[in-house]
């Protein structure tokens, strides 16, 4: 068994101390300022917030039908939005609202499961049952699988100590994957958690010290109706964050955006030959520009490119001039940090043009481009 069940209080102040500094960043303070009033539990955290908009139906009933979910869904994100701005600006307190029998979250944990059954969670668009234990591209089935969870200490500077759980299986196929055991190879082999287990994996990590509650794998999107239902049980305030290659579909992202304080992407690739290269998926760039867009518009964010070797024009240059373009208020996490993995290292006459690290002057390039482009980076870089 590959699950590690590893939960360490750490002096933060001592161990890393850029996380305490970072914060006094205007600028980072003003980009993240949601994430940060959760954080410090001055506001409730948005899926806190979804559990008190009333739903009119029970949308357990399986008479509703799909359509009938999704219009109603779309009456209620707007609600929740103009609730949202109001706690946000201090006009409403959560206490002021009431409980509900049923919720808009728990409308969003039957339109999740339904998107899994079959599942169309993310643009492969498997279409298998997952409810009968099948699996897709991403080797999830009905049940969340669990690897670890822990305090990551070795995450940007404002989201330092993580409660990061880490999600088996993936639904890319990245040939350089640093977690290539838990994303592919041994994806299936980790602990099998229901939703009410996951809360309290939340509550523990929130209660010994965590900012944030980090949910990455593998990938968490075929997780996506598991984390949702976890948060019915969650009663500790805690920021989450979607720490994704966001390559899920529309219809899942509608259903999870509401829900995410502070989201965490990927954007890997300036062009879809390189992503079918090395990751194995198609459409990447118009999938993941169109959920980048849809993600920045609902929170904060801070977006992480890794520099490929040799890939500085090709990827790198054009996925910050799109930040620049489309999301322009993004933090930008460009990460230097590539080493050859997995596949490269097993094959490494498949991928002889990544097969080794980077290049003083690939990475320098890589931040003339983004102060060039007026993009903030230094400060979680
Ligand atoms: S989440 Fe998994 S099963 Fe579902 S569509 Fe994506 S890869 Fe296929």
């Amino acid at each position: 068994m590959f699950f590690r069940e590893r939960v360490e209080p750490v002096e933060v102040y001592l161990l890393r101390p850029d996380a305490y500094i970072v914060w006094h960043d205007p600028v980072v303070r003003e980009r993240l300022s949601w994430y940060y009033s959760v954080m410090i539990d001055e506001k409730p955290a948005k899926f806190m917030i979804a559990k008190r908009i009333e739903s009119p139906i029970n949308p357990y009933n399986e008479k509703h039908s799909w359509d009938e979910l999704w219009s109603i869904h779309a009456k209620l994100a707007e609600e929740f939005a103009k609730t949202w701005r109001m706690i946000r600006d201090d006009e409403l307190k959560l206490k002021e609202l009431p409980k509900p029998k049923y919720s808009f979250l728990d409308l969003k944990i039957v339109l999740s499961r339904k998107l899994m059954d079959p599942c169309r969670l993310c643009e492969w668009k498997c279409r298998v049952h997952r409810l009968e234990g099948r699996y897709g591209i991403c080797m999830v089935d009905r049940e969340a699988i669990v690897h670890s969870y822990f305090h990551h200490m070795g995450e940007e500077a404002p989201l330092v100590p993580s409660g990061t759980i880490f999600y088996g299986g993936c639904n890319f196929r990245c040939a350089y994957c640093q977690n290539w055991e838990i994303s592919q190879t041994n994806a299936r082999y980790g602990k099998r958690m229901n939703p009410e287990k996951l809360a309290r994996i939340q509550e523990y990590l929130r209660k010994t010290g965590a900012r944030n509650i980090n949910h990455v794998g593998g990938e968490p999107t075929p997780h996506i109706p598991f984390i949702i239902e976890s948060m019915k049980y969650l009663e500790v305030n805690v920021p989450q964050l979607w720490n994704s290659n966001m390559y899920m579909t529309h219809e899942a992202l509608h259903v999870l955006k509401d829900l995410i304080d502070i989201w965490l992407p990927d954007f890997k690739y300036g062009n879809n030959d390189c992503a079918w290269r090395y990751s194995k998926v198609r459409n990447y760039y118009e999938i993941v520009t169109r959920n980048l867009k849809i993600a920045y518009s609902s929170g904060d964010i801070i977006i992480r490119h890794l520099v490929l070797p040799g890939h500085v024009e090709c990827c790198t240059r054009r996925v910050l001039e799109w930040i620049a373009k489309n999301t322009p208020n993004a933090l930008v996490n460009i990460m230097d940090q590539y080493r050859p993995e997995h596949l490269v290292l097993k094959y490494p006459d498949r991928f002889p043009e990544i097969n080794r690290r980077l290049y003083r002057k690939e990475i320098l390039e890589a931040y003339r481009i983004a102060d060039e482009l007026g993009l903030v980076y230094k400060p979680v870089s």
